[in-house]
């Protein structure tokens, strides 16, 4: 089973069309979505219909954004920015995308006896997970041993080794256009594919991941794409410049 791993498009309707692109002669059986489908980016319904219309149907988890923004939850500890889109979001939605909104399970979910999917950390869908701490309390928090991972937007991978009752924590990050790794049978992993539609690890490619489960390999790929048109997409629809702005840095 082959699964292709998408994370945090946040109504980036041009980086998610790369990523279509990309994949297109690639092999997969099924979808999985880490959460955030909307929040910050101009093109939600974009991002929700395409979600709502594919076949077989994705596995996913919602994201915070997905919970604020289909106002399910309030939007106090949201920054001005994200409380900003947050709202012009909610006020945009079709009738359709904003019941399937609200209707995303929360997190963790698991895919298989060996492998799940969380938004934030396996523990809490808001809880982000960047330290070997975070990561600890995310391995405790279920059975299996390989969980994937977003709301940090930072492809990243956490692997725990567990020798003769003694546990060795390694944390790295995973940059480039594209690599591959084997995981090893008797660790566990925490695996972050990165952001589709807003990167914050200095590089503003889309990113995603292909998991062959059988084989226990992870291809983990960035993908150019226009970011400057989904910048002018969300200046045009009023929302902060500076969620168009930090596409084109990846910041
Ligand atoms: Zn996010």
């Amino acid at each position: 089973m082959r699964y292709l791993i998408l994370s945090d498009i946040h109504a980036n309707w041009e980086a998610l069309q790369a990523v279509r692109a990309h994949v297109r002669r690639k092999r997969y059986d099924q979808v999985v979505f880490l959460g955030d489908a909307v929040g910050y980016g101009a093109s939600p319904n974009q991002v929700l219909s395409w979600l709502r219309e594919l076949g077989p149907p994705p596995v996913m988890v919602r994201g915070n954004h997905d919970r604020v923004c289909a106002g399910l939850d309030s939007a106090e500890y949201f920054n001005r920015y994200a409380r900003d889109a947050s709202a012009w979001t909610l006020e945009h939605l079709d009738e359709r995308n904003l019941e399937y909104l609200r209707a995303l399970p929360e997190g963790p979910l698991g895919l298989t006896d060996e492998v799940a999917v969380c938004h934030g950390s396996s523990v809490d869908e808001d809880t982000y997970i960047f330290s070997a701490y975070d990561a600890q309390l995310a391995f405790d928090g279920l059975p299996h041993s390989i969980i994937f991972f977003g709301h940090t937007h930072i492809p990243s991978m956490f692997m725990l080794r567990e020798n003769n009752g003694r546990h060795t924590l390694k944390v790295r990050l995973l940059t480039g256009r594209r690599l591959v790794l084997d995981l090893e049978p008797e660790s566990r992993y925490l695996i972050n594919p990165g952001s589709v539609g807003q990167p914050r690890d200095r590089d503003p490619r889309a990113a995603y991941a292909i998991f062959d489960a059988d084989q226990r390999r992870l291809y983990l790929y960035r993908v150019s794409y226009r970011a400057s048109a989904a910048r002018r997409r969300i200046l045009a629809a009023g929302l902060p410049p500076v969620l168009g702005d930090r596409l084109l840095y990846g910041a």
